[in-house]
C-alpha cells in the first residue's frame, strides 16, 4: 500500500493540485473511506471471503484516477473551505486556484460561498446559481457536496466535494430562442395592426369612398404579401436548420441556376431601372447542392442588390471558379452592386436574423430581415460561406463560396493538364 501511494502521489501531482500537508490528511481520509466502504459491502453479502473483500478494495478506483476523470470543474475543499485538490476543468471557472488556498479568495461568489457555507452547517448537498459579469457573461451552477468519510468524527473530518457546470451555451440558447420569438411576432404583429386599421376605415368612415379603397386594398394587399414572406422565410430557415447536419448530395451545375435567377428578376431590374451583366466560364462549375435551396439563396442577393442597390443603376453577378486558403476548389458567385453600399460596423452583423440597416427602408422594400440570415445557413449547410465587402458610398459585394465537387474538379484538372 505505501509503494503505491508514493507511486500514486507522484502521478497525481502532475494531474491534480494540492499540497502535502493535504495530501496526507486527504490520504489518510479516502483511505479510511475506501477501507469502509470495502467492509460495508463485506457486510452487505456475509458470504463473502476476505480475498473477495481485498478484491473489491483493489478494484475501487484510487483518488487520484477519479478527479481528472471527471470532465466537470472540480474542487476538494476541507472544512475551513481550504482548496484541497482541483482538476485541471477548475481552472478554466477560477485560474487563481491554489491548493491550500482559500476558494473564497480564489474565485469570489457570495452565492456559491453562500453554498460552501450552508453544506458545511447541514452537512446536506447544496446547490449555487450564479453569473460571472466579467470579462464576459458567463453563467454557471455549482453542486456542493459533503463527504464525511465513514468512520470519522469532530470538525475537520469532513470534505467539500464542489462540482461545477457551465450553463452559458444554455442561457445563450435561451436569450436567442426569446429574441427570435420577440422579432418574429413583433414582425409579424405590424403588418396585421395595418389590416385590421384598414378593415376598420373600409367598413366605418371609407365605406362608401371608392378611391380611398382602392388605395387601400393596394396597401393591404403589400402587408398581406409581407406577412406571406416572412411566413414563408420563417419555415425556410427551419427546414434549412432542421437538415444543417444533412449535406447535400445532388450534382448541381451552377451557370444555369444563375441565369434562371437572373432571369426571374428582370422584371424587377426593369422597375427599378438597373441593368444586370451575368458573366459565367464557358465550362461547367458542379457543386453537391440542393437545387431550390441555393436558387433561394442567390434570388436574395440578387434582390437585395437591385432593392438596395438601386441607385447605382448596375448589378453585375459573375459565376468563376476560385480556391480556398488550403488550395480546395471552389465556385464563387458574386453579386455585386454599385449603390450605397453598407457602412462597416453593419457588416458583421448582418446576417443575423431581423438585422437591418435601415428597418423602415427594408420594410418598404418588402423585407423581412431574414434573406441574409437564410444565405448564411444555406451555404453553411453546403460546406461553404458568405462573404460581404462593402466600401461605404460605392456599393457592397456578397460572394457566394462553394466547393466544388471532387468529380468536375478532377475533370477540370485532367482537362488543364492535357492543354498543358
Ligand atoms: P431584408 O429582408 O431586410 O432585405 P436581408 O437579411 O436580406 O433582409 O438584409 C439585411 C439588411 O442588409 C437589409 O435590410 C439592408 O439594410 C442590408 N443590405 C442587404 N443587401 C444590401 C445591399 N446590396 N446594399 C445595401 N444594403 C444591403
Amino acid at each position: 500500500m505505501a509503494a503505491k501511494l508514493v507511486n500514486v502521489t507522484g502521478v497525481a501531482s502532475e494531474r491534480i493540485h494540492m499540497d502535502d500537508r493535504s495530501w496526507r490528511s486527504l490520504w489518510r481520509l479516502v483511505g479510511q473511506a475506501l477501507r469502509i466502504e470495502a467492509v460495508d459491502k463485506r457486510t452487505a453479502t456475509t458470504t463473502a471471503s476476505t480475498s473477495e473483500q481485498d478484491k473489491v478494495q483493489a478494484a475501487l478506483p484510487s483518488f487520484d484516477a477519479l478527479l481528472p476523470a471527471i470532465q466537470a470543474a472540480t474542487v476538494l475543499l476541507d472544512g475551513d473551505g481550504r482548496v484541497v485538490a482541483f482538476n485541471e476543468a477548475a481552472r478554466t471557472v477560477a485560474p487563481g486556484l491554489q491548493a491550500g488556498g482559500l476558494l473564497q479568495l480564489a474565485y469570489r461568489m457570495p452565492e456559491l460561498v453562500d453554498a460552501i457555507g450552508r453544506a458545511g452547517k447541514t452537512h446536506e448537498p447544496q446547490r449555487a446559481e450564479f453569473v460571472e459579469r466579467v470579462p464576459v457573461g458567463r453563467w454557471f451552477e455549482a453542486f456542493v457536496h459533503p463527504i464525511r468519510p465513514p468512520g470519522s468524527t469532530g470538525k475537520g473530518g469532513e470534505l467539500l466535494l464542489v462540482t461545477f457546470n457551465d450553463l452559458t451555451p444554455l442561457r445563450r440558447m435561451d436569450q436567442m430562442r426569446a429574441d427570435f420569438v420577440a422579432n418574429a411576432s413583433h414582425e409579424l404583429r405590424t403588418p396585421l395592426a395595418a389590416l385590421l386599421g384598414f378593415i376598420e376605415t373600409l367598413q366605418g368612415p371609407a365605406k362608401n369612398d371608392v378611391g380611398a379603397r382602392e388605395k387601400f386594398l393596394t396597401i393591404m394587399q403589400q402587408q398581406a404579401t409581407r406577412m406571406a414572406r416572412l411566413i414563408d422565410d420563417l419555415l425556410s430557415l427551419s427546414r434549412i436548420e432542421l437538415n444543417a447536419h444533412l449535406q447535400p448530395n445532388t450534382t448541381i451545375e451552377l451557370t444555369p441556376i444563375v441565369r434562371q435567377v437572373v432571369d426571374g428578376l428582370m422584371t424587377l431590374a426593369h422597375d427599378r431601372e438597373v441593368a444586370i451583366k451575368v458573366a459565367a466560364p464557358p465550362e461547367p462549375l458542379v457543386v453537391l447542392g440542393d437545387r431550390d435551396e441555393l436558387i433561394r439563396a442567390l434570388e436574395n442577393l440578387v434582390e437585395n442588390a437591385l432593392k438596395y442597390g438601386a441607385a447605382g443603376r448596375r448589378v453585375d453577378v459573375t459565376l468563376a471558379r476560385g480556391q480556398t486558403r488550403d488550395g480546395t476548389a471552389e465556385a464563387r458567385i458574386v453579386v455585386r452592386d454599385f449603390g450605397p453600399g453598407i457602412a462597416p460596423e453593419h457588416l458583421p452583423r448582418l446576417t443575423e436574423r431581423f438585422y437591418r440597416v435601415d428597418v423602415t427602408d427594408s420594410r418598404a422594400q418588402g423585407g423581412t430581415g431574414l434573406g441574409l440570415a437564410l444565405v448564411k445557413h444555406v451555404l453553411n449547410r453546403h460546406g461553404g460561406k458568405l462573404s460581404i465587402e462593402s466600401t461605404f458610398g460605392a456599393g457592397a459585394s456578397f460572394t457566394m463560396q462553394l466547393p466544388l465537387h471532387s468529380a468536375s474538379a478532377t475533370q477540370r484538372k485532367s482537362a488543364v493538364d492535357s492543354s498543358a
